[in-house]
């Protein structure tokens, strides 16, 4: 099975941010067996985008865009994957619902153009964003897929955990079933926490890995097996040995 990830910016190409979503997808597609057959990096240019997703439709199973689904009128990602896949752009309400109470949550008066982001092409599969307010989505076109996720690479993380590789597990009939937590630390720093835990960050299953935010370390233990019971019964006893070791 082969896939392609299209990382969308073109703050990408001018080198101002490193892209660590190629790496991230890279390596979770690898996890379950899937052959990265190529990683592309494209501006914010519909017709560009479009091309590389209408190649890669050629070439893999499934493809997978980052990026380019905010509000603003240099997001091009929906219209481009709608155009490679011939289709039109549709409303969905109930995203436009999950983002007016994303604003309403947090006091913010939803912006002019963020209705945008309610329109993903027609017969898609709404992937709904709790952490954010850009919704991704999922498209089969000639039995392959497209699945395109936000930029923001805490809430491509998340989407993809919660909502893309379950949905790669079912339509591909994984037989392997992954399963992760996240421990949050907060105040302990990372090099304090990866001298307590160092020789379980080198584990193969479950894998141990460390993500640093100002302030705030998250922990994430990701556990391989055949059923989600032995995958669970993996992350409880890595979850224990970490709590005993920090404390
Ligand atoms: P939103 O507009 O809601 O933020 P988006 O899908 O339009 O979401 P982008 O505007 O493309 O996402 O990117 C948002 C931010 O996410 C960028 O400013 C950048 O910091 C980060 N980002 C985007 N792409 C990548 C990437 N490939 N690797 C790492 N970080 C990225
Ligand atoms: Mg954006």
């Amino acid at each position: 099975m082969q896939a392609e990830i299209i990382t969308i910016g073109t703050e990408l190409l001018l080198g101002q941010i490193v892209d660590t979503n190629a790496a991230y997808l890279a390596k979770e597609l690898a996890a379950i067996g899937f052959n990265v057959f190529r990683s592309t990096t494209i501006g914010d240019n519909q017709d560009r985008i479009a091309n590389a997703v209408r190649r890669a439709l050629n070439d893999c199973d499934i493809v997978i865009t980052s990026g380019g689904i905010g509000p603003t009128v240099d997001d091009k990602t929906r219209e481009a994957v709608a155009a490679a896949t011939d289709r039109e752009l549709v409303f969905d309400q109930s995203l436009l619902d999950d983002i007016k109470t994303f604003f309403e949550k947090r006091g913010f008066a939803l912006g002019e153009n963020n209705p945008r982001q309610a329109f993903i092409p027609s017969q898609a599969i709404p992937v709904r964003n709790p952490v954010g307010t850009a919704p991704g989505f999922i498209v089969e076109h000639e039995n392959r897929y497209v699945i395109s996720l936000p930029g923001v690479p805490r809430e491509l993380y998340y989407l993809m955990e919660h909502t893309v590789l379950p949905f790669i597990h079912r339509e591909f009939g994984l037989e392997t079933v992954i399963k992760m937590r996240v421990l949050r630390t907060a105040g302990a720093g990372e090099s304090n926490i990866d001298r307590l835990i160092a020789d379980l960050e080198e584990s193969d299953n479950p894998t141990v890995g460390l993500l640093a935010y100002p302030g705030a370390v998250d922990i994430r233990i990701a556990a391989k097996a055949k059923t989600v019971d032995k995958a669970q019964a993996l992350l409880e006893k890595m979850e224990t040995e970490l709590r005993e070791r920090l404390g």
